[in-house]
């Protein structure tokens, strides 16, 4: 199997759990793959990610045009170009909508809050930026400095998205991501979470500096 065939299929693969573990519904959702400096792979707009093939996936070039591919490419491209523009390191990029992360955005509770030691050291922060008109140009404007320094975000009263080296490893931002807002709903349900002392986080910001060299850190130096 050649590299772009293996990449469809591992894009086709990431929709069917973004749509069974209801991290988006309907047609919602995208997710896009660097193939060359200059072209990507991206799910087609309008589309279910839970039933797409490899052959259904889209052509778009650096300047978001449609280079091949039935349909449209995804409304929420010029958010994704934004994240290969700023972060030459990332190769995937996933959207969802994953209700958890958003009802948290909704009520105003930040999952950048340094609460789960596990979670800084394997995605880092995850800020929450500012609402922008989804399937425009100003989600990526909205995006474009803070994906810098992070590798998941959320889109307040919107979404998520996640950055990674591989389409895997953006997803699995993802999962952990809504895991965490999961969790912290549970705690807030049933209490009130403490954020982790300041020693603590200092120590966990010197072990993810040397666990994990290259991943951004969760708070700046
Ligand atoms: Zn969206």
């Amino acid at each position: 199997m050649n590299r772009e065939q293996a990449l469809r299929e591992a894009v086709c693969e990431v929709g069917r759990r973004l749509w069974q573990k209801n991290f988006t519904a309907a047609t919602d959702g995208n997710i896009s793959v660097r193939l060359s400096p200059e072209t990507f792979l991206c799910t087609p707009s309008g589309v279910s990610k839970g039933f797409m093939a490899p052959a259904d996936l889209m052509l778009a070039d650096a300047s978001g045009r449609k280079v091949a591919g039935e349909g449209a490419v995804t409304s929420e491209f010029w958010t994704h170009l934004a994240v290969y523009e700023e972060r030459p390191d990332v190769c995937a990029v996933v959207h969802a909508h994953p209700p958890k992360a958003v009802a948290a955005s909704l009520a105003g509770l930040s999952l950048d809050e340094p609460v789960l030691p596990e979670l800084l050291l394997t995605v880092g922060g995850i800020p929450t930026v500012g609402y922008a008109t989804p399937a425009t140009r100003e989600g990526g404007a909205a995006i474009r400095e803070i994906i810098r320094s992070c590798d998941a975000l959320i889109i307040a009263r919107h979404g998520s998205l996640t950055v990674g080296r591989d389409v895997f490893d953006a997803y699995f931002k993802l999962e952990k991501l809504e895991h965490a807002a999961e969790t912290l709903l549970w705690a807030h349900l049933l209490g009130h979470p403490e954020r982790l002392s300041e020693a603590e986080i200092a120590k966990l910001y010197h072990l993810q500096k040397t666990y994990n060299p290259g991943m951004r850190l969760f708070r700046p130096e």
